[in-house]
């Protein structure tokens, strides 16, 4: 529920700094590790929206996968089963992207 209450002040700071009147899209790039349950970030948003600006605001989600680059010889890869070995030299990798939680754009009129 704060997640979608984050989101829902963000889009209205930016629609009232833009003059807008109707928020009719909200684009969101999500990390597959970051935690998000997509079906309940979705029905909680509907509710909270419901009576704003953002009542009937589409909700645009994009996965972004969980990549890592290696603390020792720098190859990046996809990590998957949270295995953060290094598959070339064994070292460390470090996340890259897959963790973020953040709003990419908003539409309004
Ligand atoms: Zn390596």
């Amino acid at each position: 529920m704060s997640i979608a209450n984050g989101i829902l002040d963000i889009a209205r700071d930016y629609a009232a700094k833009n003059e807008a009147t109707r928020i009719s899209r909200v684009a969101l790039l999500i990390g597959e590790m970051a935690g998000v349950e997509e079906e309940s970030l979705r029905f909680c948003w509907e509710s909270l929206a419901r009576g704003t600006l953002a009542d009937g605001a589409e909700l645009l989600i994009s996965r972004v996968p969980l990549v890592a680059r290696c603390d020792s010889c720098g190859k990046e890869k996809r990590i998957e089963h949270y295995n953060f070995i290094c598959p070339c030299c064994g070292g460390t990798m470090l996340t890259v992207s897959g963790r973020e939680l953040r709003v990419d754009y908003i539409d309004m009129e």
